[in-house]
């Protein structure tokens, strides 16, 4: 989507600090940590919020969460959160679908 951050840092328009990437997901470093270790997992296909998901984003809801899981492996990250803020109501400031994987001992869940 043309106005989307997200979407410029999959097109490579903005920069980010990628920490995996594949076909379908891209996973950075959030560019104001609120824990030590405070990476952003999204999809590339561009979905404003949870709350839009159909029945037919179910591979990509649990794709998300398993590449979640996996970065947490690779970096041996031993216990972590996984956050979605979901709307204006529910904290969401950047309306393309993403996955908070916080970890570390100061992790801020005020601010996320
Ligand atoms: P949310 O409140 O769930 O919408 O979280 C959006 C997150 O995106 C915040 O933690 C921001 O710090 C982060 N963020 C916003 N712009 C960028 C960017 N250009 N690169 C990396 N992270 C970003």
């Amino acid at each position: 989507m043309k106005d989307c951050v997200f979407c410029k840092i999959i097109k490579g328009q903005l920069p980010a600090k990628k920490i995996f990437e594949d076909e379908n997901f891209l996973a950075f470093n959030d560019i104001s940590p609120k824990a030590n270790t405070h990476i952003l997992v999204i999809p590339k296909k561009h979905i404003s919020k949870i709350s839009d998901c159909q029945d037919s984003d179910q591979n990509l809801i649990g794709g998300l969460i398993l590449t979640a899981k996996k970065i947490a492996a690779k970096k041996n990250i031993k216990g972590y959160k996984l956050l979605f803020n979901v709307d204006k109501e529910g904290g969401q400031v950047v309306f393309h679908i993403h996955l908070h994987l916080l970890a570390g001992k100061k992790i801020n869940l005020e601010q996320c």
